[in-house]
């Protein structure tokens, strides 16, 4: 049975479903980037509220900026913008349930005017956004942002028509402005330190080149919560929507998995009002920066870690990973031994359960995770996840052989995507720069790790790093790989 508005009332008990009236629904808030994560997290949340009787203002409408986002428009629209999302566990059936939180959706090439009007209009109180990690254009290490990208040369030639994400935000901002309309929250939900604090360095710093006036504006009405997001959300595969049939007769041209686990936290810091989230599981904190840390140091960077070795080892899925013995004692100890030394106490948080639920979330079968995920934007992860851990420890002088052994993984990836019978390519919009530097076995070393952009001068010039990503490469293009993971200072 296809997936229509007309036939939620013939969905089976089992399924959740809408009880609201969507067609009552305002668009309180409007999303940019409704991708898989959006729709696994924020939007059940927000259904979640809507179920129990919550306001019926903070409807969702997505947007899309990409042309790949035609095909979510396509989805959305034939299903009266219906989605179902099916929860994975390890040991139980899936839990299925149908979203209505979104009720439009706008492809914004086809549209910009409606986009821009959409962004300014008065109902709209809080834009959120999931653009990737790289969307945010900030260098990491000067912290400038890029006004180099062809996306933002147009938009500050043509601010009329933009196609950057900042663009769109600073054409918006400015009707309101001359309106006399009241700013809409800017709510980053990307996998960034402080991405709030990021989406307002990249959004002023826009806005700045292009309308100084209205940059000052911005500053002093729009506020960018900074967020902690987490639900591990696999990208959505023929065997998934297979699967969703099978269960439950429901026939969805794109439908979500997920893990049961769901995490959110938020500064409370929205300048047009907000949804009563808290009511539905988020917590609410005046400083997000200790949950964030021990979520991408543990969680992201244990994906990195495991993603190019497991991909290279010959798996497939973050499961099958976690099975490999060697593996699995590889992600814990770097878990324990690299990352928690630099975590301090987190309140309410008891970190040795914290990191028992990730190995048991990695190690979770139903969820089938693609390392190929967890390989993308490797240039944009790596620095986040992984290099301002290292740098903490070459400070204290700790051993950091790990950490250049996933650094090692990452070159020895990219430059296996160059052989003739690779079976992958390198998911990464630093991708030329990145494989030109892994091109040549020779001088390896010095290439990659002078890659300015990912890992700064510091970290370039560290001899300590230098000569252990050196002893990393040389072990895994000698002994392999399980060999490797042997050795004792790997394992201590
Ligand atoms: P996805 O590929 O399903 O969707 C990504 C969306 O972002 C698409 O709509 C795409 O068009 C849009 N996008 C990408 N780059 C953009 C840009 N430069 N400007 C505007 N839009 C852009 O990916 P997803 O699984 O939804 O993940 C999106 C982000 O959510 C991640 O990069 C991460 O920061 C965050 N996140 C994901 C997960 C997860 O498990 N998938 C978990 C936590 C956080």
């Amino acid at each position: 049975m296809k997936l229509k508005a007309e036939n939620l009332s013939l969905l089976g008990d089992g399924i959740l479903k809408p009880a609201y009236d969507r067609n009552r629904l305002r668009h309180g808030i409007v999303h940019i980037g409704v991708g898989g994560f959006h729709r696994a997290h924020q939007a059940v949340y927000t259904d979640e509220l809507l179920q129990r009787g919550g306001s019926l203002d903070w409807g969702i409408c997505g947007v899309g900026l990409r042309d790949s986002d035609k095909a979510m428009q396509r989805v959305l629209e034939d299903q009266d913008h219906l989605y179902s999302v099916m929860t994975l566990g390890a040991a139980t059936a899936p839990a299925v349930q149908v979203i209505g939180a979104i009720s439009a959706y706008l492809f914004a090439p086809d549209a910009p005017d409606a986009v821009i009007e959409k962004l300014a209009c008065a109902d709209t109180r809080i834009v959120s956004l999931t653009i990737t990690e790289g969307g945010y254009l900030i260098d990491d290490h000067s912290g400038e942002f890029d006004f180099s990208h062809p996306d933002i040369e147009h938009d500050l030639a043509h601010p009329g028509t933009p196609r950057s994400v900042f663009g769109y935000l600073s054409a918006a901002l400015g009707k309101r402005r001359d309106r006399g309309l009241p700013a809409f929250t800017l709510l980053s939900c990307d996998n960034l330190p402080q991405n709030g604090d990021r989406a307002r360095q990249a959004l002023l710093g826009f806005a700045r080149r292009q309308n100084p006036v209205l940059a000052d504006w911005i500053a002093q009405h729009v506020t960018f919560p900074n967020s902690m997001v987490d639900r591990i959300t696999p990208m959505t595969t023929a065997a998934h929507k297979a699967l969703l049939r099978n269960e439950t007769g429901l026939d969805d041209g794109w439908p979500v998995v997920c893990e049961s686990f769901t995490q959110w936290v938020l500064e409370d810091d929205f300048c047009n009002g907000r949804p009563e989230w808290e009511s539905v599981g988020v917590q609410f904190t005046q400083d997000v920066t200790p949950y964030e840390k021990m979520k991408m140091r543990l969680l992201n960077a244990g994906h990195s870690a495991m993603s190019y070795l497991g991909y290279m080892a010959g798996y497939r899925y973050s499961h099958e990973v976690m099975r490999d013995p060697q593996f699995a004692a590889f992600i814990r100890t770097f878990m324990d031994a690299d990352v928690t030394p630099t975590l301090g106490i987190i309140a309410g948080i008891d970190l040795e359960r914290y990191k028992d639920t990730l190995i048991e979330r990695f190690s979770n079968p139903s969820i089938g995770d693609q390392l190929s995920r967890l390989c993308m934007d490797g240039s944009s992860k790596i620095p986040k996840f992984i290099l301002a851990t290292l740098e903490e420890r070459l400070a204290a002088e700790a051993s950091i052989a790990r950490f250049a052994l996933i650094l090692a993984s990452w070159a020895l990836y990219l430059r296996g995507a160059l052989q003739a019978d690779a079976d992958y390519r390198v998911e990464d919009p630093a991708a030329p720069r990145l494989l030109q530097a892994c091109r040549q076995p020779d001088g390896l070393c010095a290439r990659f790790l002078g890659l300015e952009e990912i890992y700064g001068s510091r970290l370039h010039a560290s001899a300590a790093l230098n000569s252990a990503f050196e002893a990393a490469l040389y072990r895994l293009e000698t002994q392999g790989i399980a060999a490797t993971l042997d050795e004792p200072d790997l394992v201590a």
